[in-house]
C-alpha cells in the first residue's frame, strides 16, 4: 500500500484505513476497526467484521463472541490476546449486523493483505466461513474445512468455526475450537528452523 522504496508500518496502514471511504461501509459505521495486538505477532486471528460493541469501541473482538474467544485462546494456547494479532475481513461494522457483500470484502481486502504481509505471522487462525474462504480461495463451508492445517503464505493456516456459531450451537462446537486452537499451539511449538 506504498510507493516502491518505502516501509510501510501497521501504524501507517491504520492510519490511512481510519479515513477509508472504499466501500458503502463508510456512511454508517462509528469506528473503523483496524484490528488490535502484537505487531511481531506468531499467531494471528481473522474474524469476519465489527458488531456492535466493536463498532462502538473501534477495538475487535470486544462483545460476547470477544469473551469467549479470549477465554479460549488463554484456556487451549496459553496467552491472552495482547500476544496475538486480532483482525477481521472487514473493518467496518455492516448495518444491522448483515454479512460482508462481496464488494465489501473486495474493497477492504488491502488492509488485510498489508496485515498479513506486515505481521508475517507462522500461523493464521481464521474463524469461521467469511475469513477461511477468503484465504483459502474456496466456496467450502467450515464445518467441512475445519480439523485440519492448511500451507499458508510461509506458514500456516487452522480454520474454526466463529465463536458466534459457538454461542448459538453450544457444547460441540466448543469442543471442535478448543481442538483446533491446540491444533494452532502444536503448530506454533513446531520451530522451523
Ligand atoms: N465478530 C467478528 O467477526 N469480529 C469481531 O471483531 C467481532 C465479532
Amino acid at each position: 500500500m506504498s510507493g516502491p522504496d518505502q516501509v510501510t508500518t501497521l501504524a501507517q496502514v491504520a492510519a490511512e484505513a481510519a479515513k477509508c471511504t472504499r466501500c458503502r461501509l463508510a456512511g454508517t459505521r462509528t469506528n473503523v476497526v483496524f484490528g488490535m495486538g502484537n505487531p511481531d505477532a506468531d499467531l494471528m486471528f481473522v474474524g469476519e467484521g465489527p458488531g456492535a460493541e466493536e463498532d462502538r469501541q473501534g477495538l475487535p473482538f470486544v462483545g460476547r463472541s470477544g469473551q469467549l474467544l479470549d477465554r479460549l485462546i488463554r484456556q487451549e494456547i496459553g496467552i491472552g490476546r495482547e500476544s496475538c494479532y486480532i483482525a477481521n475481513v472487514i473493518l467496518c461494522r455492516p448495518p444491522q449486523n448483515r454479512d460482508p457483500l462481496p464488494d465489501e470484502i473486495e474493497a477492504c481486502n488491502p488492509y488485510l493483505e498489508a496485515k498479513l504481509e506486515l505481521i508475517e505471522p507462522r500461523v493464521v487462525v481464521t474463524l469461521g466461513n467469511f475469513a477461511t474462504r477468503l484465504l483459502l480461495g474456496t466456496a467450502e463451508g467450515i464445518s467441512r474445512l475445519r480439523g485440519r492445517t492448511y500451507e499458508f503464505r510461509k506458514g500456516h493456516l487452522v480454520p474454526t468455526y466463529h465463536p458466534s456459531a459457538a454461542l448459538r450451537g453450544g457444547g460441540e462446537i466448543v469442543a471442535q475450537m478448543r481442538a483446533d486452537l491446540v491444533r494452532a499451539k502444536r503448530l506454533l511449538e513446531t520451530r522451523t528452523s
